[in-house]
């Protein structure tokens, strides 16, 4: 973009940045190598109705597992991702592996249960996004009231006329669409009308300034506005029960945060949802 090509050009040469592109060529190659032999993960963070404390669905979260047992964070990888084109083929097979995961758990879980996928820019620009989306539910046999879709403002702002399309197309064969990291940019309040969500997520680092005097107007202006939309609210990075009961108290229907569950694997959520079943 503009800004940083700005920088780049009036910046003077330092030994430091060319090891810094190297570092991150590196990991490029080092990620679309561990993709194609499968050693990406997905996982999968159980989200929570704050009035009866119903496992209401689950958020798939990528891992990048590395030899050592350690993690590479998806902040450090997808932006990487996005940025080499590897998202398009990552982005594909997440999809696969929800709708895979949401058929081995549907026995267990409740009827409004949900898989939500975050979604990058590159994916909505893709020729036929919606399209691809329902041609792996297809194949999955996976309803699309099942899949809601998780996008941020930078998608929204990349090309609003292509997203407010794509959202429309995935709408109609009834996937779910929510806001995710609600009132971290600029422009939110202005394509909230204009887009067809259903969940506005309230971003975690709101969440963390709840105890303080304009943390909490803000929060409470966030919920206010998505209640008067018609739109469901969720409090991400809930860590606290004096967190979920502030959330309760302001009518937030979801939680989703480590006092609930961190993100886990495919067997270890078999195993959660088998102790959690709908009733
Ligand atoms: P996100 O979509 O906002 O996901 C929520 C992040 O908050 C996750 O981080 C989750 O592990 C973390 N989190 C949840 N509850 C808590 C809590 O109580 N405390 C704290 N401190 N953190 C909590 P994670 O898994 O590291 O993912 C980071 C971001 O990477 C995601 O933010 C999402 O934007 C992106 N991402 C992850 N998986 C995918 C994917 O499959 N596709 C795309 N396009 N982006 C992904
Ligand atoms: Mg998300
Ligand atoms: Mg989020
Ligand atoms: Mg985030």
């Amino acid at each position: 973009n503009a800004k940083n090509h700005r920088i780049e050009a009036n910046a003077f040469y330092h030994p430091s940045m060319q090891a810094e592109t190297e570092r991150r060529l590196d990991l490029v190659r080092n990620l679309r190598s561990d993709f194609l032999q499968r050693r990406l993960q997905l996982w999968f963070q159980p989200q929570i109705e704050l009035g009866t404390g119903r496992l209401v669905g689950v958020e798939a979260l990528l891992r990048w597992p590395q030899a050592d047992g350690s993690f590479i964070a998806p902040d450090i990888f997808i932006p990487l991702a996005e940025y080499s084109g590897l998202i398009l083929d990552i982005g594909h097979w997440v999809l696969e592996q929800a709708c895979q995961a949401m058929n081995e758990i549907a026995g267990d879980v409740c009827d409004d249960f949900r898989m939500a996928v975050n979604v990058s820019v590159p994916q909505f620009r893709q020729n036929n996004f919606a399209g691809e989306v329902a041609e792996v539910l297809a194949r999955h046999q996976v309803p699309a009231q099942r899949l809601e879709v998780e996008i941020t403002e930078s998608i929204v702002m990349d090309d609003p006329n292509l997203v407010a399309r794509v959202l429309q197309q995935l709408k109609a064969q009834g996937v779910r669409i929510a806001i995710d990291d609600f009132g971290v940019g600029f422009s939110s309040l202005s394509y909230v009308q204009r887009l067809p969500l259903d969940k506005l997520k309230i971003d975690r680092e709101f969440v963390r300034s709840a105890h303080t005097h304009s943390g909490a107007v803000i929060i409470e202006t966030i919920i206010n506005m998505g209640h008067r939309l018609g739109l469901q609210t969720l409090a991400e990075g809930i860590e606290t029960e004096a967190q979920a009961d502030y959330f309760r108290q302001l009518q937030v229907q979801q939680a989703q945060g480590y006092l609930y569950a961190k993100a886990m694997n495919l067997e270890a959520l078999r195993a959660y949802v088998a102790a959690n079943p709908c009733v």
